[in-house]
């Protein structure tokens, strides 16, 4: 399907994602006007400079009566919040979607909040992001050769997923359909437990009394390995817990590797620690080429 340009976008959070989504379709022709709505002014002020928004609105209600396409992209807990809001707004032919990086929790919320609405909902999360945040962080270019992860339910209009996925697809992404559990699970062991970990290894460092010798010392393997601790405290915050049953699972999977690994070196086993690392270079390797 290829996109037909929209009218009117309304962005609720104009931040990286958001004003990415903005920048790109602009740049691919397919946005006549653009609504930014959000909860910093400087920012959406910075938006308009950009040329990534048209107009700021203060009311995501109003924003949302004037779009035929809504694109949410706050931290997921305020999803349930914001839809709220515009609910009773939407028009008949209006499409609604996200960029959460969960997805059960979303659907669930979606389906509270929007009611008879929660058929206009697509729900969908870009793997492309950058510990940065902001517009300012923002490009035309961030979903180019990037994946998109749909999770529509059985309820989802056909007409708006379709519509959807070409606007993404006019982004320059790869987009595929996923159920929003196994969403979830895939994406606590690849994407949130990486994150909780790099912010629980700095954290454990940083508390010390002598840390700040410590990290005078710390070279490009600690600045490869915490990367990702530089990266918004409140995203990650809603993202641990919203998807808590799949991270925990997570945790522990990773705590009885750390156990292993603790084990092997207390015991002086080198073919078990040359093993283990071994197997995990070979497969970065191949997950690197693929
Ligand atoms: P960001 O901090 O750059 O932007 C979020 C924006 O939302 C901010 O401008 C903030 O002021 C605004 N906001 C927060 N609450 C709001 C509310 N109630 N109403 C209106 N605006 C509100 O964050 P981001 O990186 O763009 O992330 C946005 C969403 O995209 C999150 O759900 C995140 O999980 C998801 N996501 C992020 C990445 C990434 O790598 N950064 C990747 C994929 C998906």
């Amino acid at each position: 399907v290829s996109a037909a340009a929209l009218n009117t976008l309304a962005i609720v959070g104009v931040g990286l994602i958001g004003g990415s989504f903005a920048a790109a379709l602009r740049s691919a022709g397919l946005v006549r006007r653009v609504i930014g709505v959000g909860r910093s002014r400087a920012n959406l002020e910075r938006a308009v400079e950009l040329g990534v928004i048209d107009q700021i609105s203060s009311d995501a209600a109003q924003a949302a009566a004037e779009a035929d396409l809504v694109f949410v992209a706050v931290p997921v807990q305020q999803t349930e919040t914001v839809l709220g809001s515009i609910a009773p707004h939407l028009r008949d032919d209006a499409i609604v979607c996200d960029a959460g990086s969960t997805k059960g929790d979303v659907v669930a919320a979606a389906q509270r909040a929007l009611g008879a609405r929660f058929v206009q909902f697509v729900p969908a999360h870009p793997i492309a992001g950058a510990e940065l945040s902001g517009v300012g962080a923002a490009s035309a270019s961030l979903y180019r050769d990037r994946l998109v992860v749909l999770t529509p339910t059985d309820a989802t209009r056909t007409e708006a997923v379709e519509r959807v996925q070409a606007l993404w697809a006019a982004c320059g992404a790869r987009v595929v359909r996923m159920d929003a559990a196994r969403h979830d699970a895939v994406f606590a062991a690849v994407s949130h437990l990486p994150h909780v970990l790099a912010f629980a290894l700095v954290h454990q460092i940083a508390q010390r009394p002598d840390a700040a010798d410590l990290f005078s010392f710390a070279g490009a393997g600690f600045r490869d390995f915490t990367r990702i601790a530089g990266s918004s405290p409140e995203m990650w915050r809603d993202i641990a817990l919203a998807n808590k049953d799949a991270l925990l699972i997570e945790l522990g999977a990773y705590r009885a590797e750390l156990d292993a690994l603790a084990r092997c070196i207390a015991e002086g086993d080198g073919q078990g620690l040359a093993g283990m690392f071994e197997s995990a270079r070979s497969a970065r390797q191949k997950w690197l080429k693929r």
